[in-house]
């Protein structure tokens, strides 16, 4: 018998070492090395064999004669998963879905693959049986009559299946669950999550079919999740959002085929996961009465222009050291603001409790929005409401300026699309443009000061 093999590896970046470590020297993690055998059978290499064997031996091309024809994508029933991607499914793409467990990827998913008529989909998934998963494919609205189901966790096993089926795109439920025969360790180990994405991988460049993963990730990241995956995959999509509340995010962090950062919001329902055409719609509460604290920022996503409220909640601490807290928000760049503000807007700051929200369970990080931090910020304070048919877009500096910020004429059109009667901006942003053209009233100011003169 031969000698059993096994490494060392990282449990959070995946690195890889002969000997245990206490300390990641890759990622700097304590306590992350777990053994794991490695060894595989004779000629292991190589799960997914394509039956025509006869292999090109590659030579180097001139790049003016490189043949390149471009393969058209598919374009889905879903708007939203179509400009995420970039566009469309890419064939022979491997596509990896994270998120939280619980969040609706593998709703997501099955809805996906019923919304691709005409095309044979196979759902593999190792963690339900297929009657569970036709118990949720029979809440959703969308049907395929096309769509295959698989419970299997082996991947020698699923490549037969696929042999058989030759299924035009591939889910798999989750990569944490399945095991390859060549890999020794449990299933979700790093050793065996990777050796399944390479066989994976193998499997869509050579046949074409787009490959969907799912994989789970935990708060603290402890699993060999998306990390280790991340450098595998073409494209890492993020799909997030409170458990609690109804709306999730389905974000690019890693595109081959496209740009990152683009954005689609879903809204989860009984039957499945509604697209949000119009987001900016859900992102602004619906209320009766103007409200002190609130202020509208326009701000950008990707390519895509969104108005998103901000809330805060100024009020005297009653409770020794003041309380600093933001949701969705950046804290650091809070605490930036309300020094600014303290500094440059005499705001008596340090003995204010501050809250701050970003409606909808979004996560934000457009400097964009920090005028509208700042409007919201003062409302509270001042007790005076800004009016719901202003919105902001401008970053604040140090010194109380207001700063130019990208794309102002998509964040100006947003806002009156939707019925804004004025925006505040940067005068520094909008030199050369003709606002004559705008219906919607163009503010400009150049420091804090005037946009509080302008305001309240
Ligand atoms: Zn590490």
């Amino acid at each position: 018998m031969a000698k059993i093999k096994t490494a060392f590896f990282c449990q959070n970046c995946g690195a890889q070492s002969p000997k245990w470590q206490g300390k990641c020297p890759s990622c700097g993690q304590w306590n992350t090395y777990v053994e794991e055998v490695i060894q595989k059978e004779e000629g292991g290499k190589g799960t997914w064999k394509q039956s025509t064997g006869n292999k090109k031996t590659a030579t180097p091309q001139k790049i003016t004669e490189v043949n390149y024809e471009e393969q058209p994508r598919w374009v889905t029933g879903d708007p939203e998963l179509d400009r995420v991607l970039g566009g469309g499914i890419v064939p022979g793409s491997l596509v990896l879905i994270g998120g939280e467990p619980g969040i609706g990827k593998s709703t997501l998913m099955l809805q996906i693959a019923l919304t691709l008529k005409g095309k044979t989909v196979l759902y593999v998934s190792g963690e339900e049986s297929e009657a569970q998963i036709k118990m949720r494919a029979d809440r959703m609205a969308a049907q395929n009559p096309d769509c295959f189901v698989l419970s299997e966790t082996n991947t020698q096993q699923i490549f037969q299946q696929v042999e058989l089926l030759k299924p035009d795109f591939l889910v798999i439920d989750s990569i944490q669950t399945l095991n390859s025969q060549y890999v020794e360790s449990a299933a979700g180990s790093v050793s065996q999550v990777r050796e399944c994405t390479a066989e994976l991988m193998k499997f869509a460049k050579e046949t074409g079919t787009p490959v969907f993963l799912i994989g789970h990730v935990t708060k603290d990241g402890t699993i060999a999740g998306p990390k280790v995956l991340e450098h595998m995959v073409d494209t890492v999509l993020q799909f997030e959002g409170d458990r609690h509340l109804t709306y999730r995010i389905l974000r690019t962090s890693k595109n081959r085929f496209g740009s990152t950062h683009e954005l689609g919001i879903y809204e989860m329902r009984v039957d499945g996961l509604r697209m949000v055409a119009n987001p900016s719609e859900i992102l602004l509460t619906q209320r009766e009465e103007v409200l002190n604290g609130v202020a509208i920022g326009a701000m950008m996503e990707g390519n895509r222009p969104l108005l998103i409220e901000i809330q805060s909640l100024v009020s005297p601490a009653t409770y020794g050291t003041p309380q600093r807290s933001s949701t969705g928000h950046d804290a650091k760049r809070l605490n930036m603001l309300l020094a600014v503000l303290e500094k440059r807007g005499g705001m008596r700051l340090g003995n204010q409790d501050v809250f701050l929200n970003v409606a909808g369970g979004m996560r934000v990080d457009d400097p964009g929005l920090d005028l509208a931090v700042c409007a919201s910020l003062i409302s509270s304070y001042e007790d005076t409401p800004v009016s719901e048919k202003i919105c902001f877009a401008g970053e604040v500096g140090l010194g109380g300026e207001v700063r130019a910020v990208s794309r102002i004429e998509n964040r100006i059109s947003e806002a009156e699309k939707l019925g804004f009667a004025k925006i505040v901006v940067s005068k520094y942003a909008v030199k050369g443009l003709d606002l004559k053209k705008y219906k919607i009233q163009v503010l400009q100011v150049s420091k804090l000061e005037e946009m509080y003169q302008l305001i309240f």
